[in-house]
């Protein structure tokens, strides 16, 4: 299949916007669909990191609050009108929540102590559900999942006109099996499955392909919070013994984006290192 340019294969051309394109993930996709030929322009909170990423990649650094649907109109109306109409949009922004991790990974650690101490199911609760604030709750919810939606509606807007877009919804193995101690983040993640799975169906007929990607644990700053020691916990949980790296998750974005991806409404791929095999 050709690109707009007659180029096999390729994304060359094409405008695309990751969120949250400052770090992990998000710059790995920045980084990869650079290199496939897109024009990038990340929207994020992180000024320094997106400015020094865009100058790299080519691309444009745009600072906004994508949990704000204004703010995050505003961004992609600034992106088009520098780079043209959104082919692409990558909703890949979020948060891990860290008041509760702050509260729940001791308990957690508590928890795999007395597990190795008397081989039987831990009794150390953890009350993440029963602790956790109505702000912390929206917060996560806003981030998370109303992002999403904020996203898609304005790139539908510019996408449903000229009959083609691709949108990636960057979700996690948390919103598929669950994820104890972290309630609202499980259920923002599947709320982006869902969401996903609605809208695809929807706009399919228009040109409009909607995906997600769900992956498991992937080593980047999100993960900073949790410790060494449980994530060494969690990749020897990994059937193939270690955490995921981000390009391996851009990568799985980067196949949903190109048409060789064409008949793919409304899926979730899950780089997991084989935690989930379904
Ligand atoms: P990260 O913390 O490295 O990067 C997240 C980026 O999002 C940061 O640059 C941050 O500034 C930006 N961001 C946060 N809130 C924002 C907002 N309101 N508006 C604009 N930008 C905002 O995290 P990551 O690991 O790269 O995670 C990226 C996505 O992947 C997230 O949606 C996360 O839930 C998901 N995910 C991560 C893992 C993992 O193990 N790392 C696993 C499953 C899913």
């Amino acid at each position: 299949m050709k690109d707009t340019d007659g180029n096999v294969g390729t994304l060359r051309g094409r405008v695309a916007v990751v969120t949250g394109g400052a770090s992990g993930i998000g710059e790995a996709t920045v980084r990869a669909l650079a290199a496939e030929g897109c024009r990038v322009g990340i929207i994020d909170l992180d000024e320094t990191r997106a400015r020094v990423l865009a100058a790299e990649t080519g691309g444009l650094a745009v600072i906004g609050d994508v949990s704000r649907s204004e703010r995050f109109d505003q961004a992609l109306d600034q992106v088009e009108a520098a780079l043209g109409p959104l082919d692409i949009l990558v909703n890949n922004a979020g948060i891990n929540g860290g008041e509760n991790m702050r509260r729940v990974r001791p308990r957690i650690e508590q928890q795999m102590d007395e597990v190795g101490r008397t081989g039987r199911p831990p009794s150390t609760p953890l009350d993440a559900t029963l602790e956790m604030t109505d702000a912390e709750w929206a917060e996560m919810l806003n981030v998370n999942l109303s992002s999403v939606f904020y996203g898609t509606r304005r790139a539908l807007r510019s996408m449903q006109p000229r009959g083609r877009g691709v949108i990636v919804n960057v979700a996690s193995l948390c919103g598929m099996q669950g994820c104890a101690g972290f309630p609202h983040y499980s259920a923002a993640k599947a709320g982006v499955l869902g969401f996903t799975r609605s809208v695809a169906k929807e706009v399919a007929h228009l040109g409009i392909r909607i995906n997600a990607v769900a992956p498991g644990f992937i080593d980047t700053p999100f993960q900073d919070q949790a410790g060494q020691r449980l994530l060494d916990t969690i990749a020897l949980q990994v059937p193939q013994g270690r955490l995921g790296q981000a390009r391996e998750v851009a990568a799985a974005v980067v196949f949903l984006c190109r048409d060789e991806s064409a008949y793919m409404i409304g899926q979730t791929l899950s780089p997991n290192g084989g935690v989930l095999t379904v």
